[in-house]
């Protein structure tokens, strides 16, 4: 079981003493965070049933699918943490999408 820490905060302490939090330094840093170290279900692309709506790139979070000339070409696994929104948003007449564990599809890398 993890240990529970407290805040290092005393009773009646002003915002100003408070400890400094995740500081952003600089626009666009996420793409130095490799997310895909960490994930354990992966999203399969079909490209014979995808219609390049533009759904699954509209809502990923990590901006992990890959599109050129228009249409989506792949999944960028590096930075896509395997959460399943573009699944769940391709169009169910579609789904040019699937969602299966990280161990699984590492099989057939
Ligand atoms: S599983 Fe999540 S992070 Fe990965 S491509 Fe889909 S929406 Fe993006
Ligand atoms: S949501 Fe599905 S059909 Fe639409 S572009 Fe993405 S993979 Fe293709």
């Amino acid at each position: 079981m993890t240990e529970r820490r407290e805040m290092p905060i005393k009773k009646g302490q002003g915002w100003k003493t408070l400890p400094h939090g995740g500081i952003i330094p600089e626009g666009g840093t996420a793409e130095h965070f490799m997310t895909g170290d960490w994930r354990t279900n992966r999203p399969i692309h079909h490209r014979d049933r995808c219609i390049d709506c533009m759904q699954c790139w509209a809502y990923c979070p990590d901006m992990a699918i890959i599109v050129e000339d228009g249409k989506v070409v792949g999944i960028d696994l590096e930075h896509c943490k395997g959460c399943g929104l573009c699944v769940a948003v391709c169009p169910p007449k579609v789904v040019a999408l699937t969602l299966t564990t990280e161990a699984e599809a590492k099989k057939n890398d």
